[in-house]
């Protein structure tokens, strides 16, 4: 069987962890949608054009990936695309607890849908868009984090919250309380 799959998320900013679930769910299933979930109720750190625009950057070679934006409910974006399989990156544990009751709710609304999971790459699994986004506020190198695409966007980001005076608020993973 051939499947379109949805990979859901934020991808605020994209990393190479998300870059690396969608190079091999490339290579399973016929056509992979990389869709970006639009949330009224957070700020994002990167406007949705700026990541639609910067996966796309990415994401140029692969022939049957396609990026593109929803709002509401993922599963119904799923249907309306013809997927069968709502594909999530799983992290360390901590992900867990939220992927298994996402995955429920999702089969309580759409049966038909099947969420698939692929486990991060040892090197990736404590990096998430959060990580990259303190680190960059806080003046860190976060480079070697993301794709090279992504890098001009973030930086235009940061240089627009310096011009402006603006403080990003931080999770507090690497700096206080963290790894400081
Ligand atoms: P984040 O948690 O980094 O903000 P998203 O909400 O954009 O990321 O996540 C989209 C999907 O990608 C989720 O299924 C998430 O678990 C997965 N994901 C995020 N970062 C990684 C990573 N480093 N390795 C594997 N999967 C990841």
């Amino acid at each position: 069987m051939r499947h379109t799959a949805v990979y859901a998320g934020s991808f605020d900013p994209p990393t190479l962890g998300h870059i690396d679930i969608i190079d091999r769910a490339s290579r399973l299933f016929e056509t992979l949608i990389v869709a970006i979930g639009i949330n009224h109720s957070k700020t994002p750190f990167l406007p949705v054009e700026e990541r639609l625009q910067s996966l796309r950057d990415c994401l140029s070679s692969y022939s049957n990936v396609r990026v593109e934006s929803f709002e509401g409910i993922l599963v119904d974006f799923a249907r309306q695309r013809g997927s069968q399989v709502i594909l999530r990156g799983l992290r360390a544990i901590t992900d867990f607890d939220y992927e298994f009751r996402a995955s429920m709710a999702n089969r309580r609304l759409a049966p038909e849908i099947e969420t698939v999971f692929l486990v991060s790459r040892e090197e990736n699994s404590f990096l998430a868009s959060s990580v990259v986004k303190e680190i960059a506020t806080l003046g860190g190198n976060y480079r070697s984090f993301v794709p090279s695409e992504v890098v001009p966007y973030v930086e235009r980001k940061l240089a627009e919250l310096k011009a402006s005076g603006a403080r990003l608020q931080v999770s507090g993973q690497v700096s206080g309380s963290g790894y400081q």
